[in-house]
């Protein structure tokens, strides 16, 4: 099952894609994820997609679709992946189109997280992240059990630096104006489905899974 998952910034993405590969056993894969390693790695790559980031804008295309389609092409991706924050443009999703259509393959299902502006600003300057592995937690919805450290490996968590007040609006702009035009994209080729993201993650996990079966 290959599966896309649309919504803006902080719209609970990652916490759906981590669940849906958790249930389904298959790759949660998100571009953001790949850079952030990358930064932390002192990689070429990373030192690139840093200069974007922190201005809350997107990586060039270019880069962004090499690193996604190298990744898929990965053996653990054979059985399908569900794609977190790819893609971001029109031309990313024409490029992942017809990547697949090559290989006989398509899109099942595309999952559009539907939250508001005005709930977003507050998700992300709640949200905490793993630097180590990952996870993802908000200090009123979705605490730690201990306060600043994350349950599943005992590091650290952080304020991710892109989500500073002022990154966050220019990100919820950048969103409105170039990725936005997927939901009508996807809808037109009868595979979007739309989820209120602004229920409890164990509700908005309810419908998800309930679009997936
Ligand atoms: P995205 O991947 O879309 O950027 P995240 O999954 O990281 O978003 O979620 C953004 C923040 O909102 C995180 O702090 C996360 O813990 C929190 N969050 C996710 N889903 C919900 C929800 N249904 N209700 C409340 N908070 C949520
Ligand atoms: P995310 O973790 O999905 O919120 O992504 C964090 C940042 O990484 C974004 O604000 C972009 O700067 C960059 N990024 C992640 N995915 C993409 C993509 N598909 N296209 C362009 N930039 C991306």
């Amino acid at each position: 099952m290959k599966i896309i998952m649309l919504g803006a910034p902080g719209a609970g993405k990652g916490t759906q894609a981590k669940l849906i590969a958790e249930r389904y056993q298959i790759p949660h894969v998100s571009t953001g994820d790949i850079f952030r390693a990358n930064i932390k790695n002192g990689t070429e790559l990373g030192r690139e997609a840093k200069k974007y980031m922190d201005q809350g804008l997107l990586v060039p295309d270019e880069l962004t679709v090499k690193i996604l389609l190298d990744r898929v092409a990965q053996e653990d991706c054979r059985n399908g992946y569900v794609l977190d924050g790819f893609p971001r443009t029109i031309p990313q999703a024409q490029v992942l189109d017809e990547a697949l259509a090559k290989l006989n393959e398509k899109i099942d299902h595309v999952i559009d997280v539907d939250v508001p502006d005005e709930n977003i600003v507050r998700r992300m300057s709640g949200r905490r992240a793993c630097p180590k592995c990952g996870a993802t937690y908000h200090i009123e919805h979705i605490p730690p059990k201990k306060e600043g450290i994350c349950d599943g490996c005992g590091s650290e968590l952080v304020l991710r630096d892109d989500d500073r007040e002022e990154t966050v609006l220019n990100r919820l702009k950048v969103y409105h104006e170039q990725t936005q035009p997927l939901i009508d994209f996807y809808a037109k080729k009868g595979v979007l489905n739309t989820v209120d993201g602004t229920m409890d993650m164990q509700d908005v996990f309810k419908a998800v899974t309930d679009i997936l079966g």
